[in-house]
């Protein structure tokens, strides 16, 4: 149905995973074919108590290729609807979901250029879609993949961003507090950390609030990395 000039399906949660204490997932069906590329999104469109109407982003955490259409929410102190998905959607619960959008920010496995993700906390969203497609589809361009967070706990993903491969690899950063086995201060990405991870041959994905990417584009800026290989999303 064509609403506002968006296209909206209905859809209904199947399967909801705790990703952290503060990170869900929630897998959806729908009754209608429904396709997007890894790194899109799709707004979620909810009727409020007040009669107003509220329209969230939220970026797929699925791969295409694996069937599943999951979403991957992170509880916002004080927000309406990502406290209302935690708090009281469930198995069942039917949802307003729009077709894909994402005109950039996507990946396929015919982009045959080395990947460097860059996630900052529930930014990991669409670049776990990304991580999860590149397996699904044998692409063997390397990825290395950069993700900040607070504290250990908040890693989402963590079992699949951990595992390593030949041509996979991923360094943590921990803003707040450092696992006790971490040998760094807790500090956020800077070139020393990043310029290992660059080539110029890649294209970059950044991902996480509007400041973690904006200090991470400049960043790469001063590393010689040029505008054209970088793709940004911004949740904020
Ligand atoms: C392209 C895109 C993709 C995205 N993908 C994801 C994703 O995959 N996962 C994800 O978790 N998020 C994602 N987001 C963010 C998401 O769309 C929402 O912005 C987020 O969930 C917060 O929505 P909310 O309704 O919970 O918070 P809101 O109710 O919108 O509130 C946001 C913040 O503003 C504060 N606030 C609200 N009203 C006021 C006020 N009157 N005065 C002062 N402060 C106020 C709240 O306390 C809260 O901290 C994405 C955003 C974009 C643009």
């Amino acid at each position: 149905m064509i609403i506002d000039g968006y296209e909206w399906r209905s859809a209904i949660i199947t399967q909801i995973i705790l990703e952290t204490p503060r990170i869900k997932t929630f897998r959806l069906s729908f009754s209608e074919p429904y396709s997007f590329i890894a790194g899109q999104y799709c707004l979620m469109r909810m009727k409020l108590n007040d009669g107003f109407e509220a329209i969230r982003q939220y970026s797929f955490s699925s791969a295409p290729a694996s069937g599943n259409i999951d979403i991957t929410v992170a509880r916002q102190p004080g927000g309406e609807i990502s406290n209302w998905l935690h708090d009281y959607a469930g198995v069942g619960t039917h949802l307003e979901i729009s077709t894909a959008y994402g005109s950039v920010f996507q990946w396929k496995p015919e982009l045959n250029k080395s990947l460097l993700l860059i996630g900052g906390g529930v930014g990991m969203t669409p670049l776990i879609s990304i991580i999860r497609e590149h397996h699904l589809s044998g692409s063997n361009v390397p990825v290395a993949t950069a993700c900040s967070v607070k504290t250990e706990q908040d890693i989402p993903f963590k079992g699949e961003l951990g595992i390593h491969t030949r041509n996979k690899t991923i360094s943590f950063t921990f803003t707040q507090k450092t696992p006790a086995n971490w040998k760094k201060l807790p500090k956020r990405f800077d070139s020393e950390a990043l310029r290992p991870l660059i080539n110029k041959d890649q294209i970059v994905y950044i991902c996480g609030s509007g400041v973690f990417v904006s200090n991470i584009t400049e960043t790469l800026y001063k590393l010689g990395v040029m505008s054209d290989q970088i793709m940004s999303e911004r949740f904020s």
